[in-house]
């Protein structure tokens, strides 16, 4: 088993609706510890810069409005096998088609707003820690 990191946001619904707490604590439940968070309100600079990969997708000006619409929470998330542990616990990006007790199934209304992000690779998880963090930013979990 490899220890890992990857990137996680609490999107502007799930904050919102005062879910920050409840969904740390499905990351501590999952045996993932939080080694860097912060609060930020995205500009549509940012929010598009983090989603370019979908930049050509019908749905990206929606994305992009959702996201800069409140505060988001982002953290870095280490565990064992980090970027797959934290998509199970995540669920499907459609919260309809999310296995029951799944972060989205539980905390998401639609596709449009799913409550949260997780990175689907170690590659992307590398990327997206370094578009929100800097180095000194991560606190290794030593004790
Ligand atoms: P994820 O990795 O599970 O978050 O899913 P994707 O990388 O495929 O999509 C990124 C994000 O775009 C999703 O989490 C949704 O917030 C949003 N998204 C994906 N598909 C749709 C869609 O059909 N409509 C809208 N409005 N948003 C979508
Ligand atoms: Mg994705």
């Amino acid at each position: 088993m490899a220890i890992e990191r990857t990137f996680s946001i609490i999107k502007p619904d799930a904050v919102a609706k005062n879910h920050i707490g409840a969904i740390y604590n499905r990351f501590e439940t999952a045996g993932l510890k939080i080694v860097a968070a912060k609060m930020l309100h995205l500009t549509k600079e940012q929010a598009e810069g983090f989603y370019a990969e979908h930049s050509e997708r019908g749905f990206f000006g929606a994305l992009v409005a959702f996201m800069t619409s409140g505060p988001i929470m982002v953290q870095v998330l280490e565990g064992e096998n980090a970027v797959l542990a934290h998509r199970e616990i995540l669920g499907a990006t459609n919260p309809a088609q999310a296995a029951p007790g799944t972060i989205r199934a539980d905390f998401a209304e639609s596709i449009d707003e799913n409550a949260a992000h997780g990175s689907d690779a170690l590659e992307s998880a590398a990327r997206e820690i370094a578009y929100f963090f800097s180095a000194e930013e991560l606190c290794p979990r030593t004790r």
